[in-house]
């Protein structure tokens, strides 16, 4: 299947082709001719998939035929609620590259910045709005921004949403909007709470499953170091001696940790930046910028701060702890072998937790490689 065969507006297919994609991903397959056909969609799928693009291509085909609605065009149209300003950004980020032969309006607005900037923003009346939750739910609430003309409602992440606590913000949000609207929902993986919302959002949903067993469909070496935790800092500088370690996340649980790991690897003179949830939203974007530039070879992150982030070509994934959630560990080596590139992720495992590891594995269905030191 090709792109051509979606029949998009031109100008996408354009960007398209700007962005050499030789052939829509799996996900965009099967969910770009369904929303085109105006149904509502449940996609069990992660990052790296190429679900932005799933959800932005017809989205942006549908708000670009004036035909779809004869509203005027200064009011939004579509709103996309995303669990991090990372993400958000990067949504955002993806519209305009697919939009940008088009005159429609995004607007991005997520916590962390005043208002007043967010506020500019609505000014210049998107057509799409890409928001976090709570920053969205404040402005709805001061009467900044109106939410009586969405026509497409997208949530992403949404299991994310719930490990964030958020789900009570989008459920208000939810209440503001249209009855009659085009729905759609994404998230890796289904807890309860999630099968709730879905049951009461979407109608009559297409479900898209694309497998969550990453390496089944990328190119990702998964290894692991047993090794006693107060040696993994050692570990690392010495693996990051290695060349072909050319752009690494590393991720630790704790922002303490992500500090003192990135001040270590400075130290042996490496250029790293850490982003957590203490760094304000400047640092973070600024440590971001930096890494995709290839500025710095390393980026410490927590798990919520590495949240959707989107860096093409990142070479290996570093696991400092298992995280407890299998699911995590899914989310955190996602980052690499993106849309068909290859990546490795390595992980460090002490023996406090190799319950977690045997969770992650099962989840998988194999073992990982274990590595020597
Ligand atoms: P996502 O799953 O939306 O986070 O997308 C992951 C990455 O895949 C992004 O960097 C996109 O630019 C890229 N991408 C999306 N669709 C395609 C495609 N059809 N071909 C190649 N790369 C793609």
């Amino acid at each position: 299947m090709l792109f051509l065969d979606f029949n998009l507006n031109p100008s996408i297919i354009k960007a398209i082709e700007d962005q050499k994609y030789e052939k829509p991903t799996p996900i965009q397959e099967k969910a770009i001719p369904s929303i085109l056909s105006g149904k509502d969609l449940l996609g069990c799928a992660q990052t790296g998939t190429g679900k932005t693009a799933a959800f932005a291509m017809p989205i942006l085909h549908m708000l670009s035929k004036d035909s779809i609605n004869q509203r005027e065009c200064n009011q939004i149209r579509a709103l996309v609620l995303a669990p991090t300003r990372e993400l958000a950004i990067q949504i955002g980020e993806s519209f305009e590259t697919y939009g940008q032969h088009l005159n429609i309006q995004i607007g991005v607005i997520y916590g962390g910045v005043t208002p007043k900037r967010h506020i500019k923003v609505l000014k210049r009346e998107p057509n799409i709005l890409v928001a976090t939750p709570g920053r969205l739910l404040d402005l709805s609430e001061q009467v900044y921004v109106d939410l009586s003309s969405i026509e497409i409602f997208v949530l992403d992440e949404a299991d994310r949403m719930l490990d964030l606590g958020m789900i009570k913000d989008v459920k208000t949000i939810i209440s503001k909007l249209p009855k009659v609207r085009q729905n759609m929902l994404f998230s890796a993986t289904m807890p309860k709470e999630i099968s709730k919302l879905i049951h009461s959002i979407l109608r009559n949903p297409v479900k898209i499953e694309v497998k969550s067993n990453l390496t089944d469909e990328r190119d990702i070496k998964q290894q692991v170091y047993f090794i006693d935790e107060p040696d993994k800092t050692s570990l690392l500088l010495h693996l990051l001696k290695d060349k072909s370690f050319e752009s690494v996340l590393v991720f630790v649980r704790t922002k303490i940790k992500a500090d003192k790991v990135s001040k270590a690897i400075n130290i042996a003179n490496i250029r790293t930046k850490a982003i957590h949830g203490d760094k304000n939203q400047s640092e973070r974007l600024k440590a971001l910028e930096l890494f995709k530039n290839k500025e710095i070879r390393v980026l410490v992150a927590t798990d919520v701060a590495a949240r959707g982030i989107d860096i093409e070509k990142l070479s290996h994934v570093v696991n400092m702890d298992i995280p407890n959630i299998p699911e995590t560990y899914i989310h955190r080596i996602g980052r690499t072998g993106r849309a068909g590139m290859g990546g490795t992720a390595v992980s460090f495992c002490s023996s406090q937790e190799t319950a977690f590891l045997k969770d992650i594995e099962e989840l998988q269905g194999g073992s990982i490689e274990v590595m020597e030191i």
